[in-house]
């Protein structure tokens, strides 16, 4: 008898249909838009693919854990914050991904995370699936200890769902070595075993030489590897970098070690903007400010009296440059920005951040053929590292920081060729976002299908 079951939906249809299934989640919505596309067009001409629903598969996590935290603040006032873990796919690898602290997670951006993670993680070569997890949970202005219960209390619900060979969580956006230190001490704790369940360890306790850099450091490299492809380079051009965490500090760094002259960094506050660039004292200032002190951006012109402070909440993309890297958070960078940026001739864009240019903005860097690298690709050198921490840990042994770093240069060459295998248009123009979606989808989409039906 003949199926009355219609395989063959359009996009429209297809994003209906992930509309109607995850109602007012907006920013998953949006991640699925930006690879729908892509992959309606790779696939439009291979059966396997619709017969198995791949595409409809993908775009269902495997499962949601969602979960009650509570803890007790110094005034010994009782809170309770939620907390999530998203385990998207885990058909090339242990679920892998980090765990976000901040009072802006919700579901839907952790799904939107998953998601990305899931194409990322694949595109790094290793064998890793994809997840993310977190809590809205805002760590500014609380105590060590009132951050100490709140991770030990997040881990005690947590350590069930996760394992070396399960899901293996990390740092993200509000979570950094300190409450991976408190959380993989929980976890020990509880499990009486020593083992690889975290990554971005601290170095006296199996975390690996190169994972704080490797993001940030990522990005760069893949910035020059776009820039070479064009026979340019980073030495001499200017960039504008937000963020003034992890990620953006160690951006800013390797420009500068590469000749480049970065004007500004950020936070939620507002942006500061040094014309004279910032060299490592200055970087060194500002990771001590954020990691150590927990301060504020602002306070840099206090410090270096030559830079100006943009407060209520400003961004920099108005401020010139050659080289733009967003490095803090998701859709932070919209049309009216890029528009800015490409009036101001920027030339590459490479993205620190998850998700940080809107739809709307990612287009705008297309149509103006400017290059522009989506964060899975770009900021992929974080992930990679940590799969490699993994491997350390399962060998039990470490490799060094200049072995490392060969690996992390590699792994990005890797993930660049692997964006214009895909994603080469035949005019000396690569589309990035098509690349890094089709490969990273290919591999996974793949392992999928010799599963069967699961
Ligand atoms: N949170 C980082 C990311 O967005 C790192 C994840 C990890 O190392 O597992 O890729």
């Amino acid at each position: 008898m003949a199926s009355v079951y219609d395989r063959h939906v359009d996009l429209n249809q297809f994003m209906e249909g992930v509309k109607k299934r995850n109602p007012g989640q907006t920013e998953f919505i949006q991640a699925v838009q930006e690879v729908a596309q892509d992959i309606f067009d790779f696939i439009e001409d291979k059966e396997e693919y619709h017969h198995a629903q791949i595409l409809r598969r993908i775009v269902e996590p495997d499962r949601v854990v969602s979960f009650r935290v509570c803890w007790e603040d110094d005034n010994h006032n009782i809170r309770v914050q939620r907390g999530w873990r998203v385990q998207c796919n885990n058909a090339i690898g242990p679920y892998k991904g980090g765990i976000r602290f901040h009072p802006s997670v919700t579901e839907s951006v952790l799904k939107f995370l998953a998601f990305e993670q899931t194409f990322k993680n694949s595109l790094t070569g290793l064998p890793m699936g994809g997840g993310k997890g977190g809590a809205n949970f805002n760590p500014k202005g609380k105590s060590d200890a009132e951050v100490m219960r709140f991770c030990q209390s997040f881990m005690t619900e947590l350590y069930r769902h996760i394992g070396p060979d399960t899901d293996v969580p990390a740092g993200d956006i509000g979570v950094g070595g300190r409450e991976i230190g408190y959380m993989f001490g929980q976890y020990k704790r509880i499990v009486n075993r020593w083992e690889g369940v975290l990554t971005g360890k601290g170095l006296e306790y199996g975390g690996s030489a190169m994972r704080p850099e490797a993001t940030g450091y990522g990005a760069v490299y893949f910035l020059r590897n776009m820039l070479q492809h064009r026979g340019m380079d980073i030495e001499g051009h200017t960039a504008v970098v937000s963020g003034s965490g992890n990620v953006a500090t160690h951006a800013a760094e390797k420009i500068t070690q590469l000749g480049g002259k970065v004007l500004t960094l950020s936070d939620s506050g507002g942006f500061i903007h040094d014309p004279d660039g910032l060299d490592q004292e200055k970087i060194d200032w500002v990771k001590h400010l954020k990691n150590v002190k927990r301060g504020r951006i602002s306070e840099y012109c206090d410090h270096f009296t030559n830079a100006s402070y943009h407060g209520d909440g400003a961004r920099p993309w108005k401020v010139s440059a050659d080289l733009a890297l967003p490095c803090a958070t998701q859709n932070e960078l919209d049309e009216e920005d890029a528009k800015a940026l490409v009036e101001n001739g920027v030339k590459a864009v490479s993205e620190g951040a998850n998700m940080p240019t809107t739809l709307e903005g990612v287009h705008v860097f297309q149509d103006a053929n400017v290059m522009y690298a989506p964060g899975k690709a770009a900021n992929a050198g974080g992930v990679a590292v940590s799969g490699l921490e993994m491997s350390q840990n399962s060998e039990r042994i470490s490799w060094n920081h200049g072995r490392l770093g060969d690996m992390l240069t590699e792994l990005m060459e890797g993930i660049h060729g692997k964006c214009v295998e895909f994603g080469d248009q035949g005019n000396g123009h690569v589309d990035y976002v098509k690349g890094a979606n089709i490969a990273g989808f290919k591999k996974v989409a793949d392992a999928m299908l010799a599963f069967g039906v699961v």
